[in-house]
């Protein structure tokens, strides 16, 4: 078999060249990283977990006119997507407060916030990823005014309808990260939600019990980060191995 020549080797996801001009392969690891890589771990399942899910997510975006990346899943662990330039910028947008918003500004976790909240920040492990005001993005050149603009409208969108989605199935959607692409045909260029969404970059609790069932799990060591995960994608229908019996049905 020839070999495929990686393009990018990232924490989570490793990049492939695609078949095509203008495509890649995304594989899905089972690599669990924390705290800037400081804490890591190798989970069984969570990268077929996370490409089911990326998939049900990314699609359903495309099929509201949200434009992504994702073009198919292709197996257990890649699918194939649109080649980007990726934003440098990672942007957030938060429902509730949690996590670093709560840190920072003293808020209890769990506090519903009176609008959501979008904040951007700056994709550099070396610095830990630091928060970067609008005016810090234009100066730099990390993005347009245009282009913020289209950031803020596709991480609103993609906000209600991960809201709606999880809602339906009894999961607070508390926060998120998505990474956004500049994908060029000919002299035009347009912004589309790259990456990945899974709940190793959303904050996912129950409705009604308020367990957490994302990434905090393994971040603050709640128990078995594949069991919380499996959970999100069982709710969602998303069950790729399938391991719940079919029950005989009562005929009458
Ligand atoms: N997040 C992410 N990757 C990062 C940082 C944050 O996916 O490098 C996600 C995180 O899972 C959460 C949201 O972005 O859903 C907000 O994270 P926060 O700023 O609260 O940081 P954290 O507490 O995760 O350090």
């Amino acid at each position: 078999m020839a070999r495929r020549t990686k393009v990018y080797e990232g924490k989570a996801k490793i990049l492939y060249e695609g078949p095509e001009p203008g495509t890649l392969v995304q594989y899905f690891k089972d690599d669990a990283t924390a705290f800037n890589a400081e804490k890591r771990d190798v989970i069984d399942g969570k990268g077929v977990l996370n490409n089911f899910l990326s998939e049900l997510f990314m699609s359903g975006l495309n099929g509201i006119g949200v434009p992504t990346h994702f073009i198919r899943r292709l197996n257990m662990r890649e699918q194939l997507i649109r080649a980007v330039d990726i934003i440098p910028l990672e942007v957030v947008v938060r429902n509730i407060a949690a996590g670093s918003l709560s840190k920072r500004l003293g808020l209890e976790e769990g506090t519903p916030l009176p609008r959501p909240i979008i904040e951007f920040y700056y994709k550099d492990d070396a610095l830990g990823d630091p928060l970067v005001t609008e005016d810090q993005i234009l100066a730099f050149n990390w993005a347009s005014h245009q282009d913020l603009d289209d950031m803020v409208a596709l991480a609103v969108r993609v906000n209600d309808f991960l809201s709606g989605v999880m809602l339906a199935v009894g999961i607070r959607l508390v926060d998120f990260k998505i990474e956004i692409g500049r994908q060029f045909d000919g002299d035009m260029q347009r912004l589309i939600v790259a990456d990945e969404i899974s709940p190793d970059s959303c904050r996912l609790w129950d409705i009604k019990t308020g367990t957490k069932l994302d990434k905090d799990v393994f971040r603050r060591d709640l128990g078995s980060l594949t069991d919380a995960y499996s959970e999100v994608a069982r709710r969602l229908g998303v069950m790729p191995k399938s391991p719940t019996p079919i029950k005989p049905r009562l005929m009458n």
